[in-house]
This record gives structure tokens, C-alpha cells and sequence, in this order.
């Protein structure tokens, strides 16, 4: 591997564990590599819990103003600029476009005959520019999460049903047990391609590090904007994945 021009990471079981903050060892990665590269965060989670779990940690960085945060799928983008996270784009889904998602959500929960985990409710997340599904909510175990659909042949049984109810908008399988949906084609690879373009930098000289390169995965849908692609297990073996960008990039 050389040095990427800009390297991209997801956050959910690529840096850190579904839901939880990154190690403090992978902040203090994050920021060396920042000294080297522009780093991107494309995620299907909100800003405020990124925010929240790590980025305070990152703004003293004096290369904070190359990093870039895409939450939410890249339906947003927030931009660090005069010591502020400031929002660079956000693609708004209208109360009647969220309406209709939860009903087909609805639907295609009872269609699909999910074998929900009864020890978990599930929870609809709504943050304005995407609906999420947490199949076992926010507090499942790690355990619990890893075995409800590890070949997410469940979620994909969903995606079939609600691709058919929401035509006109993106479905994503994400982490361990969610589904997240946006407008249509606001998905990673329109992140990918707005920062190729705002740093003029092919996206083929950019690196993208995921955890979900599975079909109908979250991470699979930015191999077509061309740019190199790197699968990890997890949050350890990313680690190593920045250790060899640290070496690589002098
Ligand atoms: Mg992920």
C-alpha cells in the first residue's frame, strides 16, 4: 500500500464497536494520520454522538480543518471552520417523506417476520436527514447484536420488501442490526464524491476503510466512484490498517 491522498474510514465496527465510542488508542491514530493526510468520517450515524464520543478530542489538532465528517450516510456534511463544526450540505427528508418511511418500516417489519430478539424493542431513530431501524435497539449486547444476523440474510429480506414500498429512496444495511434510509442515491458514495470534488483529488487516489463491503452493505455502494478499498473485521485490524498508512505516509 502507498499513502492515499485523503483516507476515508466508517465509524461503526470499522473504528469503533457499533454504538460505542472509538478507543483512545484509535484517536491518538486518528490525529497522526491527520498530520499527513485530509481523513474523512462517512457513517450512517448522527453528528451529535460522534461529536459527543471523539471529535472534541480531535480540535486541537492543527489540521482539524482537513478533517471531514459525513454523519448520517453523507446526507450531511460538517466541516470544522474558525474553531466551529459548521454544516456543509444537509439533504432534509420533509415530515410527509419520514411519515412514509415509518409506515413502510411498519409494514415491512410484519411482512418479513423478522425474529426479533423479545429480550430488545426495537427503535426507530429519526434525525431529520435519514430513519434508522435498530432491530434490538440501542442497549443490546455485543453478544446479542453479533448473533441476531450474522449472515444479514434478515436485513436483507427487509431491504427486498421496503426497496419495493420506497422507491424513491435509499435503503442501507449497516453495523450489526440496522437499516438506515435516506433519499435516493444520498448514500457514501455521494460523500465520497462531493469530497473528491471539493478537494480535487480523484477518488481513485483516495482510500476508503469499511467494515460492510457484503452485498447491499453500506460500505460496498462507493467501490463504483472508484476508489481503493480496504476491508477490515473490526476496530483492530484498523488499527493496523493506520499503522501501515502511518509508515506509508511520510
Ligand atoms: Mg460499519
Amino acid at each position: 500500500m502507498d499513502c492515499p491522498r485523503v483516507a476515508i474510514f466508517d465509524l461503526d465496527d470499522t473504528l469503533a464497536e457499533s454504538f460505542q465510542p472509538p478507543s483512545a488508542s484509535m484517536v491518538v491514530k486518528l490525529s497522526a494520520l491527520l498530520e499527513k493526510v485530509p481523513v474523512a468520517i462517512l457513517s450512517a450515524a448522527g453528528f451529535p454522538r460522534i461529536e459527543a464520543d471523539f471529535l472534541h478530542k480531535l480540535t486541537d489538532s492543527p489540521r482539524i480543518d482537513f478533517f471531514y465528517i459525513f454523519p448520517n450516510s453523507s446526507a450531511q456534511c460538517f466541516i470544522h471552520e474558525n474553531g466551529k463544526w459548521k454544516s456543509a450540505y444537509d439533504f432534509l427528508l420533509s415530515a410527509e417523506q419520514r411519515q412514509a418511511i415509518r409506515t413502510a418500516l411498519d409494514e415491512s417489519v410484519r411482512e418479513t417476520n423478522l425474529e426479533l430478539n423479545p429480550k430488545y424493542e426495537p427503535v426507530i431513530l429519526d434525525r431529520d436527514v435519514q430513519i434508522a431501524y435498530a432491530a434490538l435497539g440501542l442497549d443490546a449486547s455485543e453478544e446479542d447484536k453479533r448473533a441476531w444476523d450474522p449472515d444479514k440474510a434478515k436485513r436483507k429480506r427487509l431491504k427486498e420488501s421496503l426497496d419495493k414500498r420506497l422507491p424513491d429512496f435509499e435503503v442501507l444495511i449497516g453495523g450489526k442490526t440496522t437499516m438506515d434510509i435516506t433519499h435516493k442515491g444520498i448514500n457514501k458514495a455521494y460523500g465520497v464524491r462531493w469530497l473528491s470534488k471539493k478537494l480535487s483529488i480523484p477518488a481513485s487516489e483516495m482510500l476508503y476503510v469499511g467494515d460492510a463491503f457484503y452485498e447491499g452493505g453500506n460500505d460496498t455502494v462507493v467501490i463504483p466512484t472508484g476508489i481503493r478499498t480496504r476491508a477490515v473485521s473490526g476496530p483492530a485490524e484498523t488499527e493496523t490498517v493506520i499503522d501501515e498508512l502511518l509508515n506509508f505516509c511520510a
